[in-house]
Formats: structure tokens, C-alpha cells, sequence
């Protein structure tokens, strides 16, 4: 069966419809419409080029599917702005904005006009609400340690007196380490400290789709003056402004005329400024321009002491070694070791049953292997080897002598401990050794640990490092 393009299209906007939320659907597709179709390319218009960015980024792969699936091959998809260009969609910046007339920002004085707050469109009494913020996330249930230190405290200082020293404050780091946690709690603090202030915290998601809304409804001056009212603009994952170039322009101005104006921004995202590919390179320095501080991996220590307030908050027992189990071993980042938690908890309440170390492997199977490092027979041989000061071929070699046969040895036991090979496969990966010696060399350390105090420090030292 033939189409013409609105008609694929339309059969296309409506399976889409089903798998995504209604709110965008609405916002990103339903004002496209196909205008071309050929052998092999279908062009769909969409109103602005905030639409084709978001859409090709966001949808295009989804879109590209189900085009396939209706025509029965597959077709490019060419996704192109119905307007000239999204500049001549967006009114020009008003340069001379009227500053607010009321006290300066963070003044603490004076009420600052209601109904402008953050970015809820209905009016909020209760400025939490308004400004967007999760009572959960604030300082008082941040757990510092090594990796968030410096982020931690760049985050208070600026809750303390913002638009003072660091500002724009950058925030990065992986995900699930806390970026979202010291936004809110930043925000908090502001709040605090002076009630009337105005603060937003945003996505950068949200921020797009508010603006693309303005731009459909004409609206854009009220967005941008909406903006220039607030004192503490908090703005999470900017990375996902890649390659949005029309987006990245209005979210520049934005920023400027905020940080200009002495309002605090804080933003965060999963890389450094400079690491930041898509952007526009002014858009990057400006960013870098304040403090940039970044989050690191967790250590154990953290992981423990985020178990054990959070056990504290829930007034749950969990035994201790429970706890270490789970600092231990979920190391992927605090996100989920918060669920690992809450999972063990939710399971014990509700079969009661005890919290131990069978229900946790019970309960968390599919995350603690999901966790497991994978770590290497190569990786191992190269740290024991190093620990050891002998070279990483005589892992590999015939020599016996002692001082060369013990880390070999302790590279194979730990290559049993740490790795899922066989023994055949350890014996094989070390000179081509029998299943038997592996054995053999496994039987051996697990003795030398017994009976000797400071090699059994060895290995676990070792062993921890590994484990990373
Ligand atoms: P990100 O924004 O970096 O992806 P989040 O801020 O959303 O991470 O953190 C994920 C979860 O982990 C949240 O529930 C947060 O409260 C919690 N969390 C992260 N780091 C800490 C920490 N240092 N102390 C307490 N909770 C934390
Ligand atoms: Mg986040």
C-alpha cells in the first residue's frame, strides 16, 4: 500500500502517541506535518529549530522505528524548521529590561513581588513548592566525604551568601553522586536564610520545554522576564543541552543577564565545562567562569556512613554487617545503594522476617551482579606482579623460585576469588598451567592467611584494591 506523506505521518504521530508522555507529545509533535515523501526520505516540518533539535535527539530513532514498521522498510527521516529560522520565531531581546524596582537580590530586605516565583504556573503559597523543591534533599541528610567535599562545601557557601564568590557555581560529576541532593539543598538554604527570595530549581528538560511552550503561545517576553526575577537559578544537567543550539543561544542570555545582574546560578552536569561536546565554546568558558567543582566516586567509607544515616532517619535495625555488606558491595552509586536499602527494608517489613546477610543475597541478586566489578585475570597478574616487584611475564613463566612461585600464587587465588573463570581457564591464562596447580596454589593461600597475620594483610590489600 502507497502513502502520501501526511498520511504516513499521521499513522506514524499516532503509534508514537501511545509511548510517549501526552505533555510532549503535545509540546514536540503534534505541531509537525510531512511535506515530502520519496523513496527512501520522508521531511517533516516541525515549527521552530528547537523542535527538530529536540525531536531528532529525543524522538528520531523512536520515530525512525515506527516509520519502518508502518511502511514495511525502512526511509530517512529529515526533520527541517517551517520557518525561516527560529530567530525570526523569537521576539528580539529586550535589551533595556526594567530591573526590578524592589531592593537588591539577597539584600534580605523588603518583600519582592509575589507570583513570579521559580516556575509553577499557578501561585504557590509555600515557596518550597514554588521554587520546585524536594524536602529530602537537603544538607542536613548530605553525607560528606573525600569525593563531595569540595562540592559540598562550594554548595554551602553559596547557600550561605549567594552571588557573592562563586558564581556560576558548576556542579559534575556521574550520575546518582548527589548533584540533584546539593541543588535542592543549596535552595533550601537560600530560602531559609531569606524567605522572600526568589528560587527555581529546573531541568534543563523543563527549561526547553517552558521555553518552547513560550515561543508556541507568543508568550516569550513573560518567559524571559519571569527568568529575570529570580535571585537563585538552579538549572540540573546542562549536558542535555548538546547539540540544541537554538536552545543553548536563549539559555546564554538568560544566564548572562542573571549572572550580570548578580543573581546566583548553579548548574550542574555529568562532565567538566570543557568536557562538555555540543556546546558552544563561549557557552563553556562562561560557564567555567565561577567555581567548577566535581563529585568523584564513592569511596567505602561514604557508602557506610550514607547506610547508616539512612538506617538512622528510617529507625530500621539493620545489623552491622549487613551494613558493610551493602556499602561493600553496591558500588555503582549512591542511587542505588539507597534502593538496595529501601529493597531490604520493604522486604524484611513485609515477610517478617529479619534483616541478614541471606535475605539481602536473596533480595538484591540481580544489583549485587549487577555490581560485581568485573575485574580481569590480566588486571590481577599486572597489580600482584607490581606489588610484588616481579615482571608480569614471570606470571606467565616456569620459574619456581619462591620469591617468584608466591604472587603467582596470590595472583591465582585471587583470580578464583575476584573472577568467574574456571580453573582450567585460571591455569590456562597462566602459562598454560593444569587446573590442578591453580588449586593447588588457591589451597596454599588460603593456609599462608591462616598462620601469617601481615600476608593475609597483603592479599586483602590487594584485594581491595582490585575490587576498587
Ligand atoms: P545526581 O543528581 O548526581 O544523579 P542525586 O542527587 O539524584 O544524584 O542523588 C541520588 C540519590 O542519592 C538521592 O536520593 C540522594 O539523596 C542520594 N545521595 C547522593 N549522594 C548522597 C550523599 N552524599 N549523602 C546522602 N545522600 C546522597
Ligand atoms: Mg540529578
Amino acid at each position: 500500500m502507497e502513502f502520501t506523506a501526511p498520511e504516513l505521518w499521521s499513522q506514524v504521530l499516532s503509534s508514537a502517541r501511545t509511548g510517549i508522555p501526552e505533555q510532549s507529545y503535545r509540546t514536540w509533535l503534534a505541531g509537525s506535518t510531512a511535506v515530502g515523501l520519496s523513496d527512501h526520505e520522508l521531511i517533516v516540518e516541525a515549527p521552530s529549530a528547537f523542535h527538530v533539535e529536540w525531536v531528532e535527539d529525543k524522538y528520531g530513532s523512536l520515530l525512525g522505528e515506527i516509520v519502518e514498521k508502518v511502511l514495511g522498510r525502512p526511509l530517512d527521516l529529515t526533520f527541517r524548521c517551517s520557518a525561516p529560522s527560529a530567530a525570526a520565531q523569537l521576539p528580539a531581546l529586550e535589551v533595556a529590561e526594567p530591573m526590578p524596582t524592589t531592593a537588591p537580590p539577597f539584600s534580605g530586605s523588603g518583600p519582592r513581588s509575589q507570583g513570579a516565583t521559580g516556575f509553577a504556573a499557578e501561585r504557590v503559597s509555600d515557596p518550597k513548592r514554588a521554587a520546585n523543591l524536594n524536602d529530602r534533599y537537603s544538607f542536613d541528610r548530605f553525607v560528606v566525604g573525600a569525593n563531595n567535599q569540595l562540592a559540598a562545601a562550594a554548595c554551602k557557601a553559596v547557600g550561605e551568601r549567594p552571588a557573592k564568590n562563586y558564581n556560576p557555581l558548576f556542579l559534575y560529576g556521574g550520575v546518582g553522586l548527589g548533584k540533584t541532593h546539593l541543588m535542592h539543598a543549596i535552595g533550601h538554604l537560600v530560602l531559609e536564610r531569606n524567605p522572600s527570595a526568589q528560587v527555581a530549581y529546573v531541568t534543563t528538560e523543563r527549561f526547553m520545554n517552558e521555553l518552547v511552550n513560550a515561543i508556541q503561545q507568543g508568550t516569550t517576553p513573560a518567559f524571559r522576564r519571569r527568568f529575570r526575577m529570580i535571585d537563585l537559578l538552579l538549572v540540573d544537567d546542562v549536558h542535555f543541552l548538546a547539540q540544541k543550539e537554538s536552545t543553548q543561544e536563549e539559555f546564554f542570555h538568560t544566564f548572562n543577564d542573571l549572572v550580570d545582574n548578580n543573581r546566583q546560578v548553579v548548574i550542574s552536569a555529568d562532565k567538566s565545562p570543557s568536557d562538555l561536546e555540543g556546546m558552544e565554546e563561549r557557552l563553556r568558558s562562561r560557564l567555567g567562569w565561577g567555581l567548577v567543582a566535581d563529585i568523584h566516586a564513592t569511596s567505602y567509607e561514604l557508602r557506610l556512613g550514607i547506610v547508616e544515616s539512612k538506617a538512622e532517619r528510617i529507625g530500621v535495625d539493620i545489623p552491622g554487617k549487613v551494613k558493610e555488606f551493602l556499602a561493600h558491595r553496591i558500588t555503582s552509586n549512591v542511587r542505588e545503594l539507597e534502593g538496595a536499602l529501601n529493597r531490604v527494608v520493604a522486604h524484611a517489613t513485609l515477610v517478617g522476617r529479619e534483616i541478614s546477610l541471606e535475605t539481602c543475597h536473596e533480595v538484591l541478586h540481580d544489583i549485587l551482579r549487577a555490581n560485581d566489578r568485573r575485574v580481569t585475570i590480566e588486571e590481577i597478574q599486572k597489580k600482584v606482579a607490581e606489588h610484588f616487584n616481579i615482571r608480569i611475564t614471570d606470571m606467565h613463566s616456569a620459574r619456581r623460585a619462591r620469591a617468584i612461585a608466591r604472587p603467582r600464587q596470590v595472583a591465582m587465588y585471587l583470580a578464583k576469588q575476584l573472577t568467574a573463570r574456571s580453573l582450567p581457564e585460571i591455569g590456562r591464562k597462566f602459562g598454560g598451567r593444569d587446573h590442578t596447580t591453580v588449586m593447588h596454589a588457591v589451597k596454599k593461600i588460603e593456609e599462608l592467611r591462616q598462620s601469617d597475620v601481615s600476608f593475609c594483610e597483603d592479599v586483602d590489600l590487594l584485594r581491595r584494591m582490585l575490587e576498587g
